[in-house]
């Protein structure tokens, strides 16, 4: 039987996604950047910007498939992905479901668990993006992502964990997440695993985050995939440098798992609100942090380290379609 991922112009089969990213951004936004009336969203003009950035990628690295893992609450416009795909030809992928509780906008849903019926209004919202689409736009979403906090899953997280682990089970979505510092990646795949999903159909992200090779193997060991997925960000909001991922992603292929790994650089194409002041010390951690980096840098990088040509290369183009369903 062949799978389809559900993209934003529709199913495409899992074995022709090609080049993939798995975890990026064409739009990120906080919750609340409407409030910044210097810099107003434009349509036109954002679209030119993201067509510019896919088609470098699509024409100097073969860019196929992006997944962009932009949670409804950050600022995801799934008429303007829909928009973007069509200019460049690249398969973009939408995501259902919310950021974690400090970074994203709990108030409602916290607020249906003390008047509502919270889980089950989470499992419709999903359910209901994967099946027929967001809102009235009949555009589908293809992946669940989820995100937990630093060093703890709220009981608000957990909602959406259960969710996105029943809409799993019952329609084949995938289940990408967002751990924060490095952790809870384990737990998010436990809990994951216990709630109905099955573990080859959830990816647990940024690990680029966790020095613990402990912890890293227990979430190996689940059998799940693992995204190495932010790669070209570092000292930023605690990124790590790129030579202890590098490091890891190598012991951890030679420990069987070059098949699980995916990675992705978790990089946005336009931030949502007034532009960034960083210092030059920023400038120099994020300069790298573009749509092109693992295709220019770290595939050679991982060569040079001990991985063979086809394993490297996996990471971006057989693993992700095997994540998929190929
Ligand atoms: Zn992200």
């Amino acid at each position: 039987m062949r799978t389809y991922v559900q993209t934003v112009l529709g199913p495409v089969p899992a074995g022709e996604l090609g080049r993939c990213l798995s975890h990026q951004h064409v739009l990120f936004g906080y919750p609340g950047w409407e409030g910044a009336v210097l810099a107003p969203f434009r349509w036109e003009d954002a679209l030119e910007q993201a067509e510019s950035v896919l088609n470098h990628a699509k024409e100097r690295h073969g860019l196929q498939t992006v997944i962009d893992a932009t949670p409804a609450d950050c600022g995801r416009k799934v008429d303007f992905l829909k928009a973007v795909s069509k200019r460049t030809g690249v398969n973009i992928v939408a995501s259902s479901g919310y950021y974690y509780e400090g970074e994203g906008a709990p108030a409602y849903f916290k607020f249906r668990m003390a008047y509502g019926n919270a889980a089950e209004e989470i499992y419709q919202m999903m359910y209901r993006e994967v099946t027929e689409g967001v809102g009235d736009t009949g555009i589908r979403t293809g992946v669940l992502k989820v995100a937990t906090s630093a060093g703890q899953i709220t009981d608000y997280e957990d909602l959406f964990l259960r969710a996105a682990a029943r809409v799993s089970a019952e329609t084949g979505t995938r289940i990408l997440t967002h751990t924060q510092a490095g952790t809870m990646g384990s737990e998010q795949a436990r809990r994951l695993i216990t709630y109905g999903a099955r573990p080859e159909h959830i990816m647990i992200g940024h690990l680029d985050n966790c020095t613990d090779m402990d912890e890293l193997l227990k979430i190996f060991e689940q059998g799940v995939y693992g995204g190495f997925d932010r790669m070209g960000i570092q000292g930023f909001t605690g990124a790590l440098p790129e030579s202890r991922r590098l490091a890891e992603i190598v012991g951890l292929a030679g420990s069987g798992y070059a098949d699980k790994i995916i990675l992705s650089h978790d990089s946005v194409i336009r931030m949502l609100g007034d532009p960034w002041i960083y210092s030059e010390q920023d400038a120099k951690d994020l300069s790298r942090w573009n749509w092109t980096h693992v295709f220019e840098d770290i595939l050679p990088q991982l060569q040079k380290m001990g991985l063979r040509p086809d394993q490297a290369e996996a990471m971006v183009t057989a693993n992700p379609q095997r994540f998929f369903g190929a």
